[in-house]
């Protein structure tokens, strides 16, 4: 399908798509048999009429504990590991068929983003222990005709940065704290690369012009917006600018953004994806999590898909007190003093709530100066350590890399809540 067709093109396909999965759903599925009731989809506003998907009781009736989810046999698919690292794990799976025709998905959004076949590309993502992005970005280089070295996380910076010089590697892809990490590589080696593509984390605007800077790169663009669960929901075009505009990928996953109070749609809100594509395991009305808000407006890019711009990652965010504290208001509070990676943490001890700040600084900073600048941001938040209310702020400072990134991604957990668990 070309995204340059009038909506009623792809609007058709996807309300076809739709009606289809949830009669397969309601046909094969006990699970969404029970939950969607007999209320009529034949179009994408119909949806309305069915409940969000509570994650709980989703990931209950799916394997390895029930197979209720499903419409068939768990057999010839994949199982790929969801959600956080820590907790129960959790799965989601594809049938060998919608992995493979989900590369093209994958293949359409690179390419908006700037992907050529001529490129010769890092593959930097996560392999192994059921990590699904790996595998889908080498599936969809060998789809595309690039250059392809499959580094994964597993190898040491300092030699990926030895082959980009070999080689001439001029792409990267991978999550942006293991970017990060291998940027101060390739910095180090005295070579840049002039495309970056990232998903599975937000990029935040520090970090965009770090790498930037440090590389040279004049493409750094979010490879699209996906979940394990929900999928490719969303793409960047070369017309989106430095901020996390996306348009939605229409024709195979739709996006409701609805009021967190009342669960009806709103024109900011939570971000609740229905893949229309997902037959085995189906995902409907599944609340990613995220704040997102829609774009109004034709794209310069002539694509008719609608846009939203992702606000914050749902996990970047946490409760402290009575206040609500993202990772992108301390990055921004922090923004005047000479910090890289920071991480936020709350714990309850004697039944009051502790902020941890963990900063990574080259120089040394007086912990006061922290808390004057997030103070002087967050004033609820101020007021709050003010009265009592909460534990006085602790702040640590590690040196670059000093926070623990994850075993296998590399991924920095930016928000930790020790509290949640
Ligand atoms: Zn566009």
């Amino acid at each position: 399908m070309s995204e340059r067709e009038p909506e009623a093109v792809w609007g058709a396909l996807a309300d076809a798509k739709l009606a289809a999965l949830v009669d397969l759903a309601r046909a094969k599925s006990p699970f969404h048999r029970e939950r969607l009731g007999a209320a009529p989809v034949l179009t994408r506003a119909d949806l309305v009429k069915l409940p969000v998907l509570d994650k709980d009781a989703w990931m209950a009736a799916s394997p390895p504990r029930s197979t209720a989810a499903l419409t068939r046999r768990l057999a010839g698919a994949y199982v790929f590991r969801t959600g956080g690292s820590t907790g129960d794990p959790k799965f989601s799976v594809f049938s060998t068929g919608e992995f493979r025709a989900f590369v093209k998905y994958f293949k359409r959004t690179y390419q908006a983003a700037g992907l050529r076949p001529t490129d010769r590309v890092a593959n930097l993502f996560a392999c192994g222990s059921l990590y699904a992005s790996f595998i889908f970005v080498n599936r969809m280089l060998e789809a595309t005709g690039c250059l392809n070295f499959p580094f994964t996380t597993a190898t040491e910076p300092a030699a990926v940065a030895r082959h980009v010089k070999l080689f001439g590697i001029n792409t990267l892809v991978g999550f942006p704290s293991w970017l990060l990490q291998v940027a101060d590589a390739l910095e180090a080696e005295g070579v840049g690369v002039e495309k970056i593509f990232y998903a599975g984390e937000h990029l935040y605007p520090d970090e965009r012009r770090h790498l930037a800077e440090r590389l040279g790169a004049r493409v750094i663009a979010s490879a699209g917006y996906a979940a394990v669960d929900a999928g490719m929901v969303g793409y960047q075009c070369e017309a989106a600018g430095p901020g996390a505009v996306h348009h939605v990928l229409a024709d195979h996953a739709h996006l409701e953004l609805l009021d967190p109070q009342t669960w009806q749609p709103a024109a900011e809100g939570l971000v609740v994806v229905t893949n229309l594509d997902r037959r085995l395991q189906p995902v409907i009305r599944y609340n990613v999590g995220d704040l997102a808000r829609h774009v109004p407006g034709d794209c310069a890019c002539g694509r008719t898909a609608p846009r939203f711009e992702l606000l914050h990652r749902g996990d970047d965010a946490l409760r402290i007190g009575f206040a609500t504290l993202t990772y992108t208001e301390v990055v921004a509070a922090l923004a005047g003093l000479p910090v890289g990676a920071v991480q936020l943490q709350r714990e309850r001890l004697d039944r009051k709530d502790r902020l941890t700040l963990r900063v990574e600084t080259r120089e040394a900073i007086a912990p006061a100066a922290v808390v004057r600048a997030l103070e002087a941001a967050k004033p609820d938040l101020a007021k709050l350590l003010a009265s009592g209310y909460l534990h006085p702020l602790a702040v640590e400072f590690l040196p670059p890399g000093g926070i623990p990134r994850l075993p296998v991604s590399g991924k920095l957990r930016r928000v930790v809540d020790l509290a949640g668990l």
